[in-house]
């Protein structure tokens, strides 16, 4: 059961956020009061012995939970023999074995060579650069609502909050977007019965590419098979196997941004490969190494053919994180967690959905595997953003005892960690509830 505190923050944790305040930078936008002590699994504790469950698994990225003994010895056994040996400049094994493995896994016919990063965004830069490098073309094209990191290249794709932009332009020149295939939210007319990926795709050929730029000026496109940080939003059906073929037919590169959706969180090692698509370029991180810092570029190899000297990293594919990585991999292999990912989402689903038949303010709930999405109306007909009802629902939960994160206008996103028991999903998913009826009674 959890811990239900007397009141949040405790004194430790205070002491600690005032002394974050005086010397953190104010850019960082803290969710509510908490202070991590330690975490095993799918539970955390702060640093005043409160437990909570965590749904965000440090916003999806510890994907085999907290500290799991593997990924921890692998950790150990590397730091024993070192811990760095720039990947860029030197050889060593747990680099070659990594790509090795992301060959094994990949979503593509073709083989692929891979790019190590220390971050998403480092990896989203190395993306673009690789798709000027491979067309020699100068265009691309990115999407409202997405998110792909705060460096300035990945910066003039993300399109998720102004907040993220405000006073950091001119981004990169280049970069058109255009809506997501977000059928719950369209923001193109469609045509009752279509398909409104094809609204959407319309768009980017009768408008996009008849009136601002020609496809065979674009070097890529930049999608999120699943939108993240935009609202946990799922493309319509007919969207990418149609957006695969204008990308083959004007050989623009196809560019799945997999950082958030990727290495097994939808129940496929890859979200594209559920839509039955091949892309041309993945970006990965997050999950990829349990916790360590470690993005990596995947190309099919006839598309990464740049020369020695054209890309590198001091730290990418730090021996720390390749070990890491692989170690997820091979707990994500030997415990079966891409099922369990599918059983536990499926599971949840279903309750979340029976859920939006008792709550008025459930607007939708959408998701694949542990990448769930539940978005909050005010008014279900008339789909009434309600931003600062679902932060209520996030504050209350906390207190509560677990760990949600809201994404998009007025979503809140479940990105728990593959192997969460459905026992604690369950929890989880009981706590949600007392705070959405808290909050509701409120409004
Ligand atoms: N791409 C996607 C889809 C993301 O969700 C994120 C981070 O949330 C990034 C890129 C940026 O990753 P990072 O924060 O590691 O730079």
């Amino acid at each position: 059961m959890a811990t239900v505190p007397m009141i949040l923050p405790g004194q430790l944790a205070q002491s600690w956020i005032k002394r974050d305040h005086a010397h953190l930078s104010p850019s960082y936008s803290r969710a509510y009061p908490f202070v991590m002590d330690r975490g095993a699994g799918s539970e955390v504790w702060d640093v005043d012995g409160n437990r909570f469950i965590d749904m965000n698994a440090g916003i999806a990225v510890t994907s085999t939970g907290h500290s799991h003994p593997d990924v921890v010895q692998a950790i150990k056994d590397q730091v024993d023999r070192f811990l760095h040996m720039s990947g860029t400049d030197f050889y060593f094994d747990k680099m070659v074995l990594l790509a090795e493995k992301l060959n094994d896994i990949r979503p593509t016919k073709e083989e692929v060579y891979t790019f190590f990063t220390n971050s998403g965004a480092e990896a989203v830069e190395v993306a673009i650069k690789l798709a000027r490098h491979h067309t020699g073309r100068q265009h691309f094209i990115g999407f409202l609502g997405g998110f792909h990191g705060r460096t300035m290249g990945a910066l003039s794709f993300t399109a998720s909050k102004a907040i993220y932009r405000k006073n950091f332009g001119p981004t990169m020149p280049g970069v058109l977007h255009i809506p997501y295939p977000n059928a719950y939210r369209p923001t193109l007319h469609s045509l009752p019965g279509e398909d409104y990926g094809d609204a959407v795709l319309d768009y980017l050929e009768h408008v996009i590419f008849a009136q601002m730029v020609s496809p065979n000026e674009v070097a890529g496109i930049l999608i999120e098979p699943i939108q993240g940080e935009g609202g946990y939003v799922l493309p319509t059906p007919n969207f990418f196997p149609r957006l695969r073929e204008l990308c083959t037919k004007h050989g623009i590169m196809l560019i799945a941004d997999e950082v958030q959706s990727g290495m097994g969180r939808t129940g496929k090692w890859w979200a594209i490969e559920n839509f039955g698509v091949e892309p041309d370029i993945i970006t990965s991180a997050k999950g990829i190494a349990s916790g360590m810092p470690l993005g990596a570029v995947i190309a099919r190899k006839s598309v990464m053919n740049w020369r020695p000297g054209q890309q590198g990293s001091t730290f990418g594919g730090n021996p720390l994180s390749c070990a890491a990585g692989l170690a997820t991999i091979d707990v994500i292999e030997r415990e079966g967690l891409l099922q369990h990912t599918l059983d536990v989402g499926d599971y949840a689903m279903d309750v979340l959905n029976e859920m939006m038949q008792r709550h008025p303010t459930i607007g939708d709930v959408r998701g694949k595997g542990l990448m769930i999405g539940v978005e909050f109306v005010l008014d279900k007909a008339k789909k009434t953003v309600a931003h600062d009802h679902a932060e209520n629902i996030v504050a209350k939960a906390f207190e509560k005892g677990a760990l949600f994160l809201s994404c998009g206008k007025s979503s809140i996103r479940m990105s728990p960690a593959l192997n969460i028991s459905r026992h604690l999903m369950d929890e989880a998913l009981a706590i949600f509830e007392d705070a959405i009826t808290e909050a509701e009674a409120e409004l």
